[in-house]
C-alpha cells in the first residue's frame, strides 16, 4: 500500500488553498504531512494539523464540524488527540484513509468550502511542537560514506569495522532531549581529554557539531518477542522527518569507548515538525543502494526483492548555516552540504527489521534515525567533523569568518525535498536550531 501511486499523487491536482499551488512550495496537496501545533495567541491545547501551502489544516476543527464523519470512529477519535501517537497506533490503513479524505477536502472543485476560516490557520501564527510523544529513540549509522569518513579520522589504519557491511549499526539514544525545531540549544559541558593531556578536564564543549539525518516514526508496533519481517517493515513506519543529532566531538572522543555515544549526544536532538508519510513518498522510491560487487550480500532476514527494488528513497537533504554576524548583515544562510538519502547503505526497512530481529518491541511514536547522511562527493558530508577533517580544514563564511566547529549564535537549518519527473515536488519544511 505504501508503495502504490494513487489519485492523491496526481500531479494535476490543485488546492483551493492558493499557496499550496505555488511552484516550489514544500507543502502542495500531494504532500499532506502531519504535525502538532498550537495557536500562538491562545491557550487552546495542542492539535493535530496537516501542512498545506503556508497554512495548517486543523484536524480537531475538521472533526468537530463533521468533515471527517465518513471515516471510522477510531480514526476520527485519533484526529482530535493532542499528539499523533493514537493515529500512528492504528497503522497504515488509517493514515491512508485519512490522506484520501484530506486530499478530497482540500482539492479545488470550484470554490473553497464556506468553513475555510474555521479549519485553516496561517502557519506563521502557529507554534509547531513535537509531533509525537517519543517513547524510545534509536540512532543508526547507515551511510557507509559517513562511517568511512569518521573511521578514517579516528582509526586511519582501520576505518570501517568488520561488522559494518553485515549489521545496520545503531545505538539507543535519549528521547527526553528530543526537541522541536526552533528550540534554542545550550552548549553542553562535559569531560574532555586531548591526546597530549594526561588527565581529563570538565568544561564547555569546544568542538560542537551537527549531524544531518533522516528520522522515521514507528506506526503500529510489535509485541515483545515478535520480529517484523523485511517485507512487512514499512507497514510499521508512519513517515519521515529531518533530524539534527547535535554532537559534542570532544566529549565523544573521550567517552565513546567501549560502549558508544552517551553524553556527547544526549544534550539535544532537533527534529522537523512535519512528518511526511510513506504514502506521500511513493513516487520517489528507488532501488536500494548498489553495493560494490566485492561486498557481502545482506543476510536473508535483511534482504527481499521488494527491498532491492523499492527500498531506497530519492530524498535530497541540505544543511545551511548562518552566524550571528551574517544575520546582522542580512546575509542569507550558507549552504554547507547537500546529500541524497538514496546513497545510504541500509534502507529504513532493513533498519527496522534488524531492530526487531531479536524480539525487541517497538511502540507507536518511537523514533528511529538513519545516522548522518553523507555521500561520496565533496560537498555531500553531513557533519562539520567530516567537512573540516576534525577541524583541520575550516570552512569560510561569506563574512570572512571561519568555522572548524560551531560557535555560539550559529544557526543550523536542515532542509529536505523530493523531486521526480512527472510528479509534484514535495518538501519537509525546516529543521532549525540556534546555539546559545
Ligand atoms: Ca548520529
Amino acid at each position: 500500500m505504501n508503495h502504490s501511486i494513487n489519485h492523491t499523487h496526481d500531479p494535476s491536482l490543485r488546492s483551493w488553498v492558493e499557496s499550496a499551488n505555488h511552484k516550489g512550495t514544500d507543502f502542495p496537496i500531494q504532500n499532506l504531512p502531519f504535525g502538532v501545533f498550537r495557536h500562538r495567541d491562545t491557550t487552546i491545547s495542542p492539535r493535530i494539523g496537516v501542512a498545506i501551502g503556508d497554512r495548517i489544516l486543523d484536524l480537531f476543527a475538521c472533526q468537530q464540524i463533521g468533515l471527517l464523519q465518513e471515516l471510522p470512529e477510531s480514526l476520527q477519535a485519533a484526529c482530535i488527540e493532542p499528539n499523533l501517537n493514537p493515529l500512528m497506533a492504528l497503522g497504515s490503513w488509517a493514515t491512508s484513509a485519512l490522506r484520501d479524505r484530506l486530499s478530497e477536502l482540500l482539492r479545488l472543485n470550484g470554490s473553497p468550502p464556506p468553513l475555510e476560516a474555521k479549519i485553516l490557520i496561517p502557519m506563521a501564527e502557529a507554534e509547531l511542537l513535537l509531533p509525537a510523544s517519543i517513547g524510545d529513540y534509536t540512532d543508526f549509522y547507515a551511510s557507509i560514506f559517513h562511517a568511512t569518513n569518521v573511521g578514517k579520522l579516528f582509526r586511519p589504519e582501520n576505518p570501517l569495522l568488520p561488522n559494518y557491511k553485515y549489521i545496520p549499526v545503531g545505538y539507543h539514544g535519549r528521547s527526553s532531549s528530543i526537541v522541536a525545531s526552533d528550540t534554542l540549544i545550550k552548549r553542553p559541558q562535559g569531560q574532555k581529554k586531548r591526546p597530549q593531556e594526561s588527565a581529563p578536564t570538565f568544561g564547555l564543549s569546544k568542538l560542537l557539531d551537527y549531524e544531518v539525518e533522516v528520522g522515521f516514526f514507528v506506526s503500529s508496533g510489535n509485541d515483545l518477542g515478535q520480529s517484523i519481517a523485511i517485507d512487512q517493515a514499512e507497514e510499521h513506519i508512519f513517515g519521515l522527518c529531518l533530524v539534527n543529532d547535535w554532537s559534542a566531538r570532544d566529549i565523544q572522543a573521550w567517552e565513546y569507548q567501549p560502549l558508544g555515544p552517551f553524553l556527547a549526544k544526549s544534550f539535544a536532538t532537533t527534529i522537523s515538525p512535519w512528518i511526511v508519510t510513506l504514502e506521500a513518498l511513493a513516487p520517489f522510491r528507488c532501488p536500494v543502494f548498489a553495493r560494490p560487487q566485492e561486498d557481502p550480500t545482506p543476510l536473508s532476514y535483511l534482504a527481499s526483492a521488494l527491498n532491492a527494488q523499492l527500498g531506497g528513497i530519492e530524498l535530497t537533504v541540505e544543511l545551511r548555516l548562518s552566524s550571528a554576524q551574517m544575520r546582522s548583515q542580512e546575509i542569507e544562510p550558507l549552504r554547507v552540504s547537500q546529500a541524497s538519502f538514496e546513497e545510504m547503505y541500509w534502507t529504513i526497512a532493513q533498519m527496522l527489521t534488524h531492530h526487531t530481529s531479536n524480539g525487541c518491541n517497538l511502540r507507536p511514536g518511537d523514533l528511529l534515525a538513519s545516522g548522518t547522511v553523507s555521500g561520496p562527493k565533496s560537498g555531500s558530508q553531513g557533519s562539520l567533523l567530516e567537512i573540516t577533517r576534525r577541524g583541520s580544514q575550516p570552512i569560510e563564511l561569506p563574512t570572512g569568518e571561519v568555522r572548524s566547529f560551531l560557535e555560539d549564535g550559529d544557526e543550523v537549518i536542515l532542509y529536505g525535498y523530493c523531486e521526480q519527473k512527472g510528479y509534484v515536488r514535495i518538501g519537509f519544511g525546516e529543521c532549525r536550531g540556534k546555539l546559545i
